[in-house]
């Protein structure tokens, strides 16, 4: 029987007309240009119905109001469905990547986001590939994840990033195999793929006060000294190496001291696109280590972030926050 897909547009690049101001979201338009395409009607290609939200959102208004619309409708559409396809701009779809697969948790059905960098009204584009590739693994593969597909490969989703604002390959996996990649035959990764879940469980996120901060020769923690009040839950540094930040003399113990005393979780991940930040492999993390920091390996700090949003949403103590995110949850880690 002929699979059934649920594919769900929220804007972005790949559903975009052209107008005499740019690409803009066009209320619509993809069902128009989905109609047009002849070959989603082969029989190759798993039945699908689309939903259109409304507004159409370019995905850098993509935030937790979005993720938790999301994931309610893949719970509610749940059996009817063999598979999901979001269409999401690229700009932020690692992390509503990243946000789903902690929301979603049990899964045993493929949710695949996807996007392009090029238009589908373009006659060059990168949209129709990805698309289409991403709605027959959807519908016929056993890959029971979030994931990311781009530039025909499949991606964990919270393992994705974006590499490349112009390039058609445009996500990389910097610390995961991809889980199949899609050449003259769609080749699944086996050994990298998780197992079924059993029975889908939604953990809607609450809004929380989080931020990122990215670590730059010379900077001075005293700015950032306003913005560590109680009401911020959580802090990822996103240090040199493996974990390592100035002193600058003294300053940084001020901050992290005050985050420490109003308890913000404060996590620890790298700035290089590759490896783990390991707090007390250099003399250089030691601040990090006395003030109670966590150490965030390899996750990408999509993946941080959103899984703060995660944890600090299930209301668990501080302790249990900070244990959590040394945690491998949904494979975004390896320890
Ligand atoms: N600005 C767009 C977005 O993220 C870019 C894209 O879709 O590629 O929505």
């Amino acid at each position: 029987m002929r699979k059934k897909v649920c594919l769900i547009h929220t804007g972005g690049t790949i559903g975009m007309a052209r107008t005499k101001h740019g690409y803009a979201p066009q209320k619509g338009f993809i069902r128009s240009i989905l109609s047009e395409m002849n070959e989603l009607k082969s029989e190759e290609i798993p039945a699908f119905d689309l939903i259109e939200y409304d507004p159409l959102l370019d995905s850098s208004s993509i935030a937790v109001g979005e993720w938790i619309k999301i994931a309610r409708d893949i719970r509610e559409k749940y059996e009817e469905y063999d598979g999901f396809v979001i269409l999401h701009g690229t700009d932020t779809m690692a992390y509503t990547a990243s946000a789903l697969s902690f929301m979603l948790e049990e899964l045993a059905k493929p949710v695949i986001l996807t996007g392009s960098q090029i238009p589908l009204c373009e006659v060059r584009n990168d949209g129709r590939d990805n698309l289409i590739t991403a709605l027959m693994i959807a519908g016929n593969y056993k890959v029971p994840e979030v994931c990311l597909f781009f530039g025909n490969e499949l991606y964990r989703g919270n393992r994705a990033t974006k590499v490349s604002s112009d390039e058609l390959i445009a996500f990389d996996s910097p610390n995961y195999p991809p889980l199949a990649e899609a050449g003259v035959r769609i080749k699944l990764n086996e050994g990298a793929i998780r197992e079924a879940g059993k029975a889908l469980k939604l953990s809607e996120f609450q809004s929380h006060q989080i931020a990122v901060l990215k670590i730059f020769p010379g900077i001075q923690f005293e700015i950032f000294e306003n913005i560590l009040t109680s009401n911020l839950k959580g802090i990822v540094f996103e240090a040199f190496g493996a974990g390592n930040i100035p002193e600058n003399k003294g300053t940084l113990n001020r901050i992290l001291d005050k985050a420490e005393e109003n308890g913000t979780v404060i996590v620890v991940c790298t700035q290089c696109l590759r490896g783990s930040a390991l707090i007390g492999e250099y003399e250089a993390s030691l601040s990090f280590a006395k003030a109670g920091a966590v150490s965030g390996y390899d996750m990408t700090v999509e993946a941080a972030v959103t899984k703060l949003y995660y944890l600090l949403s299930m209301n668990y103590a501080a302790d249990k926050v900070k244990r959590l995110m040394s945690t491998d949850l949904r494979g975004e880690m390896s320890i």
